[in-house]
């Protein structure tokens, strides 16, 4: 009988066989594994899937690897500001936050604004006073900071092109952002999105990651979805609603609505990415048109995979 799945991802792009090496592949699967036990224990347990994709995007938020908490991109100036957002498809309450920094987990304040705040969007140094003023953990520069994000920075130097053609620039074409969606034994679903945004982006540049409707939604009645990619073309698209719009009012399974979106109207503008999703009835699916995206997906019904590549 089906009791709950939990799907995650850790950002699209152009992620190459060529490109990796044993050891390098061995941390990401690892680092999804990992995700993935996290927000499962909760779903085994009975807890709620809102529970569960908070745990599974707080673990890829710890993890250096990924674009998202520690490890996040650097903008322009040299600082590292956080977008994430999280919905609860049971109420459709939803908590979101935007060019944040020094918050350790962008997903938990976004959660913190949902359940604790009668807003759905904080930005900037407002946000990051709710953070405070509600416990939630900060942490000094140094902790965000990584060799090769700063890498990725430093070969930006002197662009003025800023977020939309690091991925010229920059030959290895990833968005490093996580996600994760889920369905509890009770039949709700929710989605989170946590990210550091684009390398090199700058005037306060935000991306679709913390908009809801474009880089997460979740309603019981449709579906859960996290997306990755370029931001631009995904907020246009209005990407994660467009998902439940096609369910909703044609009647499409979740994997074709996603198939739509992805394959053919993200596509139409260059909008490169993916996205994971789930529907109520526990139907789970990993769609992109990028080289690769970092993924994985585990159920109680024996599901246990994680994929990096095509
Ligand atoms: N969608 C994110 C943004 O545009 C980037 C990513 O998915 O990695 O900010």
């Amino acid at each position: 009988m089906f009791k709950y799945t939990l799907v995650i991802h850790g950002g699209a792009g152009t992620i190459l066989k060529t490109d990796m090496t044993d050891e390098k592949e061995l941390a990401y699967h690892t680092a999804l594994e990992d995700a993935l036990t996290k927000g499962s224990e909760v779903l085994a347990k009975g807890g709620a899937a809102v529970d569960a994709v908070r745990a599974a995007t707080v673990s890829l938020e710890d993890n250096i690897l990924f674009n998202a908490g520690r490890g996040s991109v650097f903008g322009k100036d040299g600082s590292q500001e956080m977008d994430a957002s999280i919905m609860d498809g049971k109420t459709t309450m939803a908590g979101a936050v935007s060019a944040v920094q020094h918050i350790r987990n962008p997903v938990e304040l976004a959660y913190a604004i949902m359940t604790r705040s009668q807003h759905v969007m904080l930005n900037g140094k407002g946000a990051y006073d709710f953070a405070v003023l509600n416990g939630l953990k900060t942490e000094a520069d140094e902790y965000f900071f990584s060799e090769f994000r700063h890498d990725q920075w430093i070969q930006m130097q002197g662009s003025d092109e800023a977020a939309l053609d690091h991925n010229v620039i920059v030959k290895d074409k990833k968005f490093g952002t996580v996600g994760a969606v889920a369905v509890d034994m009770h039949g709700n679903i929710a989605a989170a999105t946590s990210t550091g945004g684009m390398t090199n982006k700058q005037f306060g540049r935000v991306g679709d990651s913390p908009i809801i409707g474009a880089g997460t939604y979740a309603n019981n009645k449709t579906c859960a979805i996290s997306c990755t990619g370029h931001g631009e073309p995904f907020i246009r698209a209005v990407t994660a609603y467009d998902v439940s719009c096609l369910m909703e009012y044609k009647g499409l399974s979740l994997e074709q609505a996603m198939n739509i979106v992805v394959h053919d109207k993200l596509m139409k503008i260059d909008g490169e990415g993916g996205m994971i999703g789930v529907d109520a009835k526990g139907n789970a699916a990993m769609v992109f048109n990028s080289e690769g995206m970092y993924r994985g997906m585990r159920s109680s019904n024996g599901i246990n995979e994680v994929k990096i590549y095509k």
